[in-house]
């Protein structure tokens, strides 16, 4: 491990854990190995609901192939901007619900942060670990971050769940609140191709209590996909991938290319003392 400093609180009994070697500690000796790959495990399995929680694997690897290609190197620039901003000094950034990685790294790497990175989806923090061996990552519950109080400058939420409790009392006071939505209309030319009648997307208030709203970003772009796979690998991306019919997805595989923006708004607020 290159970071030996920790932010991580032990899931048992609250308390600090410390590196030793390739293990986190607590003063009470609850022990958390690191996997080869350099994650730990940090969810006690009564809180484990399901075998694999969280997004299932074979998803998991779609948006890492789609991630990869960069098609979303716009929205990680915007939460990068949103940071240098708020943090120009650098700080502790926790990524709640980081999924495989892709914006946890980014963003460390292009502002020297101090990164750390909580997913449920043991396969999400694995490829995370393995590709980013400058951050820390743990199998967590974003509804109970194994963070200490108060132990970041900034949490960031990329639609992943939302848990204001928590996130407020992992922040510092005067601490950072970074999330990112979809537009109304993201992924709109993708929803046309597919279904008959396509929802814009709802964009509810932008107040959160015990945060004080500073500011929107807007991140677009035009997507130019070339290929079945990559529209295959964004339409699993999203949450109508649940709840698509045989039609749809006939219509989905015929797809060989396609255009389509894809619209974020990047949110930014203060935590509230
Ligand atoms: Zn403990």
């Amino acid at each position: 491990m290159l970071m030996r400093e920790s932010v991580w609180m032990c899931p048992v009994c609250g308390g600090d854990l410390e590196w030793n070697d390739r293990s986190l500690c607590c003063g009470k000796k609850h022990c958390f190995d690191a996997a080869r790959s350099g994650y730990v495990h940090l969810l006690p399995a009564s809180r484990m609901h399901a075998k694999l929680p969280g997004d299932d694997p074979e998803m998991v690897r779609a948006r890492r192939r789609f991630l990869q290609k960069e098609y979303y190197a716009h929205l990680r620039q915007a939460l990068t901007d949103a940071l240098h901003e708020a943090l120009p000094g650098g700080g502790v950034l926790l990524d709640a619900g980081c999924g495989e990685g892709y914006y946890t790294a980014g963003i460390r790497a292009a502002l020297d942060l101090k990164a750390y990175g909580v997913d449920i989806s043991k396969t999400a923090a694995d490829l995370a670990a393995r590709a980013d061996k400058e951050s820390q990552y743990a199998v967590g519950s974003v509804f109970h971050l194994p963070v200490r109080d108060g132990a970041c400058d900034a949490v960031m939420s990329v639609f992943a769940p939302y848990c204001g409790e928590e996130f407020q009392r992992v922040l510092r006071p005067g601490g950072f609140f970074v999330m990112a939505i979809p537009a109304a209309r993201h992924l709109w030319e993708l929803k046309s191709a597919v279904y008959d009648h396509p929802y814009e997307n709802e964009v509810k208030d932008y107040a959160l209590e015990g945060f004080r709203f500073l500011r929107c970003i807007p991140a677009e772009k035009m997507l130019h996909l070339p290929s079945q796979e990559d529209i295959a690998d964004l339409f699993a991306m999203t949450p109508y991938a649940y709840r698509t019919g045989a039609q749809e997805k006939e219509r989905l595989a015929a797809l060989e290319k396609l255009d389509t923006r894809a619209e974020f708004e990047v949110l930014v607020y203060a935590r509230e003392a």
